[in-house]
């Protein structure tokens, strides 16, 4: 399958079972599945969503938002429990007209995408246990 490098954009093939094994770009090296979220923003995220054959699970977030705050580190611990699944944050004051694209109402708003397609959201702050909930519900419904 294909992923596409966080850190240069290059898509790299990667075999299905090398998934786990901690692959590296072909190109700059970098890991292509770190364990923390990756940055997506106005200059890096249609490249990196339309060639990315994994699902993207994408964080809304801002700076000044304490719920978002409150969130973040049970978000990151979730990453880490789900390799298969690209775990992303895009601080929408950064990227205004990307977080109008997604025609954000309230933060934060967590997007499961696969490729372009949205496949599910939800608004507001989860807990660890919650985010994998949610986030296995809608795989499940996927497959
Ligand atoms: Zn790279």
């Amino acid at each position: 399958m294909i992923i596409v490098c966080p850190t240069c954009l290059a898509k790299n093939r990667v075999p299905e079972e090398k998934l786990s094994a901690n692959p590296s770009c072909g190109q700059c090296h970098a890991a292509l599945l770190p364990a923390a979220p990756i940055e997506l923003n106005e200059q890096n995220f249609s490249q990196f969503i339309s060639h990315s054959d994994l699902p993207v699970f994408i964080d809304l977030w801002a700076e000044w938002c304490g719920p978002c705050k409150m969130m973040a580190p049970h978000f990151a611990e979730v990453a880490k429990q789900n390799p298969q699944v690209i775990f992303a944050k895009i601080n929408t004051e950064e990227s205004l007209r990307l977080s109008s694209a997604f025609n954000v109402r309230s933060i934060p708003t967590l997007v499961l995408m696969n490729k372009t397609t949205e496949i599910a959201r939800i608004s507001g702050a989860l807990r660890a246990p919650q985010l994998q909930q949610w986030l296995d519900q809608q795989l499940q419904a996927q497959s």
